[in-house]
């Protein structure tokens, strides 16, 4: 495979980056990458790990002559990230991001940066509950979709590579529009992680009454819950401090949907309850013919040990 970029930037150092750089360095897709991340901490431990070529002791370091920056920095430090990187930049570059939303994140990274790079805000659908720089593995994108919203007048080569990258990453990719992607993100994966953080605080008010027994007898749904729930606390608020609209919106529409499911068991309506769970069963049964899980059952141990090149 052609390399599109010579030269790589990584900012931030947690989950997602990580899992960018083994991706990388699994299908030779760049030359080299260098890694930039706030805390002394997170970068001692990318150079204990070998994780990027070069891990830079300053923002300007890492940036200077890429060809690529992409910012793996939670939603709301996005502009701030923007503003320190953008005099550094090499003309024609390109920068993009990971960030899980999208118009807040153009809106807040666009206007500091320079006529002469290009930005293309992207989106890899993938991730897991684990974050920081020794939570990444390289299949992380492995067959998951990346969004990409590239800022209107973007040339199409620019695109073109920054495409090639993340389907050389195994990612199968797709352009949208940002409010677009929002309201999707919104639906299928913004809205289900309040809901796990509601249900799992439910239950955790509960544990004081049924001392204990939630966790002793947790069953797969509970689980399933704690697992999302227990996502990180600064991303995931983030994400909802900027995509409040369509998080608002869904979440409304959610209630009305929880009021008539609670009405239907008050008022023993079976019929209503039987034909509302068959119709989201399909749903399953579209994500697995999609590819996008299996049908193996999955009690919430069988797990493959991830690969770091
Ligand atoms: P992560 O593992 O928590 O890593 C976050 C990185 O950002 C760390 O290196 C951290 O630096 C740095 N950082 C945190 N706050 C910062 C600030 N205020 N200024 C500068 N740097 C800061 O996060 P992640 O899961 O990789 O998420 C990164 C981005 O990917 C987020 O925008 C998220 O929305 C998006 N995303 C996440 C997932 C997922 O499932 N996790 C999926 C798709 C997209 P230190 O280590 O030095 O503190």
């Amino acid at each position: 495979m052609s390399q599109s970029y010579e030269k790589v930037a990584l900012i931030g150092l947690g989950l997602i980056a990580s899992s960018m750089f083994w991706a990388m360095k699994r299908g030779g897709l760049v030359g080299e990458v260098r890694g930039y991340a706030r805390s002394g901490e997170t970068r001692d431990t990318a150079r204990e790990i070998g994780l990027c070529d070069v891990v830079c002791d300053s923002v300007a370091e890492a940036v200077k002559d890429a060809d690529l920056v992409v910012l793996c920095v939670p939603v709301g430090a996005m502009g701030a990230v923007a503003a320190e990187i953008a005099p550094h930049l090499k003309a024609g570059a390109t920068v993009s991001d990971v960030g899980s939303v999208k118009k807040a994140v153009i809106d807040a990274v666009g206007p500091h940066l320079p006529e002469n790079v290009y930005f293309i805000a992207a989106h890899p659908l993938a991730g897991t509950e684990h974050s920081g720089p020794r939570s990444g593995f390289a299949e992380l994108f492995d067959n998951r979709y990346t969004l990409l919203v590239p800022a209107e007048g973007t040339p199409l080569e620019a695109v073109a590579a920054l495409r090639d990258l993340w389907e050389g990453m195994g990612a199968k990719v797709e352009e949208m529009d940002a409010e677009h992607h929002d309201l999707v993100l919104g639906v299928t994966s913004h809205a289900p992680h309040l809901i796990a953080y509601t249900m799992v605080g439910v239950a955790d008010d509960l544990r004081r009454v049924t001392d204990s027994e939630v966790i002793k007898y947790s069953a797969a749904g509970f689980r399933d819950f704690t697992r999302i729930a227990a996502s990180d606390p600064t991303m995931w608020r983030d994400v909802f401090l900027n995509n409040k609209e369509a998080t608002l919106e869904i979440l409304g529409r959610f209630t009305e949907e929880l009021f008539a499911l609670q009405r239907a068991i008050r008022t023993g309506d079976g019929e209503m309850l039987h034909a509302y769970f068959t119709r989201t069963r399909a749903i399953r049964r579209g994500i697995i013919e999609a590819g996008q899980d299996t049908d193996a059952p999955d009690f919430g141990r069988v797990k493959k040990e991830p690969s770091k090149s």
